[in-house]
């Protein structure tokens, strides 16, 4: 079958290359004009696992392609998948849907013969209608149908998550159109997974409550950590305890520093819109969007409670800048907001990430960039571990206690295991877990001594211990 992909990003460049792979032949259309020269040299302007390998030999076979040219891929294609970016719009949060309606246009005028319009990008209820709207009134008489598919993959894992899906929603109610979604997914009907029929409306809607409901599951988490911070437990336990049941699941149960990357804020934003708009306002997402809003911020706090009250005049070691290992997108990720409340006050700030550093330059002013962990941590007051790439889960801690200026870490992850990090001389810091810092710095509120080790199974108040017991 022959597809024009519209964009090629994250999903569009993924869901490409994965189509092509299929045996399908595939053209991507790309605006940019930068993004377009690197993939026509061969490169690849985002980074994803296994992909430079699956664009290369799909291309080298003939499959796929990259053209700035809609008209004529749209002309050739059987089916087109519209793949833009949906960000928030500035100033009020709905998704901006001005890529999506310049693409309908785009379509509407190439249009040829029966063709079947699928928007993957994450697009809130009613988007289709629109597009529809906008293709027959441009084109009256034009034979399309258009239907919803959003994308549920994940960056850091994006081929996988395309090739092996948990499920695959397709909204239409057009048979001619759900004989083409068919053909489309047919290697993956063999695979079995699991292919949803709904509404347009439902599938549009699908994404947006699952991500939401994501979102939902890591701020509830983050609020227990809180909790397990004030009375002595330990998040991951509490975590672990609740995973193993089926109902809940082990997923998204990992206490951080709040929520980031390209889809979840911006998504929950747009949902909230919607259902405002709708008159059935989503207050539970409204209150994650807003406590997660305050982690960020929060955490910052805990790195300054870690350096003694204040980080005016120090140096600060960030480790991990993309909202996610195996990315290079730091589209909203909490290091961009903790860095900058760390520079507010008074913190100098050196960075270190394995990928997301190119795109870190354009969001963060007066950064020094390192080359690998061990530069970042020369010199620094501090070392703060925002995101949990591999990189940084085997460091020679003696090595890096040896570098720093002082020995504090804050684990915002929780890689590490505090006795390991106490036997490695540091004070050490994590996100709901008995603390090694005489002041875990989690808020004013906090008490004022965490135990270094896991507390006893007591309902004992907390004792004060320091940092060397
Ligand atoms: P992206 O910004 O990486 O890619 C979008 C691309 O579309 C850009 O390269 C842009 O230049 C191009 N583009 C825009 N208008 C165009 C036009 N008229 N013609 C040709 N090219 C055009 O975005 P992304 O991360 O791939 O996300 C795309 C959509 O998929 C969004 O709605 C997003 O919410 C959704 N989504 C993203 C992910 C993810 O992990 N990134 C996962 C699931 C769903």
């Amino acid at each position: 079958m022959r597809i024009a992909m519209i964009g090629a990003g994250y999903v569009g460049l993924v869901s490409g290359a994965c189509f092509a792979d299929f045996g399908h032949t595939v053209c991507c259309i790309e605006k940019h004009p930068d993004r377009l020269a690197i993939l026509r040299r061969g490169e690849l302007p985002i980074f994803e696992p296994g992909l430079a390998d699956l664009v290369a030999a799909n291309v080298r076979a003939g499959r796929l392609s990259f053209t700035s040219d809609l008209a004529q891929s749209v002309q050739g294609a059987e089916a087109v998948f519209i793949a833009v970016g949906t960000p928030s719009r500035r100033g009020d949060g709905f998704a901006d849907l001005s890529y999506v309606y310049q693409a309908a246009r785009e379509i509407a005028a190439a249009i040829e013969g029966y063709l079947v319009v699928i928007t993957k990008s994450t697009v809130p209820v009613g988007t289709g209608d629109e597009v529809e709207r906008i293709i027959a009134e441009t084109r009256p008489g034009a034979e399309f149908a258009v239907v919803s598919n959003p994308e549920f993959l994940r960056e850091g894992a994006a081929i996988a998550d395309f090739k092996r899906p948990d499920r695959i929603i397709v909204g239409t109610d057009d048979v001619r159109a759900l004989a083409v979604m068919e053909e489309l997914y047919r290697p993956l009907y063999l695979n079995r997974s699991p292919i949803l029929i709904t509404s347009r409306r439902s599938a549009e809607l699908t994404k947006y409550a699952a991500n939401a409901f994501l979102a939902t599951k890591i701020t509830f988490i983050n609020e227990m950590a809180d909790l397990c911070e004030r009375v002595g437990a330990d998040v991951q336990d509490v975590a672990r305890g609740m995973g193993l049941d089926n109902r809940i699941g082990a997923k998204f149960l990992h206490a951080g520093p709040g929520f980031g990357g390209s889809c979840i804020p911006k998504d929950t934003l747009a949902l909230i819109k919607t259902a405002q708009e709708w008159g059935a306002p989503t207050r539970i997402v409204e209150t994650v969007v807003a406590v997660n809003e305050q982690r960020k911020r929060a955490m910052a706090r805990k790195v300054i409670g870690a350096c003694g009250g204040s980080v005016r005049g120090k140096t600060i070691a960030v480790f991990g800048l993309t909202f996610k290992p195996n990315t290079d997108d730091v589209r909203d990720a909490p290091a961009l907001a903790i860095i900058t409340a760390l520079q507010d006050g008074g913190a100098r700030v050196r960075a270190y990430d394995p990928q997301g550093t190119q795109q870190a330059r354009s969001c963060l002013e007066n950064v020094v960039y390192t080359g690998g962990p061990y530069a970042c941590a020369e010199g620094a007051d501090a070392l703060v571990i925002v995101t949990e790439w591999d990189a940084f889960r085997a460091l020679d801690l003696k090595r890096v206690r040896r570098l720093m200026k002082a020995p504090v870490l804050v684990d915002l992850r929780n890689i590490y295991e505090p006795k390991d990090l106490l036997a490695a001389g540091f004070v050490y810091v994590s996100v709901g877990r008995p603390s090694a810092a005489p002041d875990a710095g989690s808020d004013a509120r906090s008490p004022p001594l965490q135990l270094a080790r896991r507390p006893r199974r007591s309902t004992q108040p907390l004792r004060a211990d320091s940092a060397e017991d």
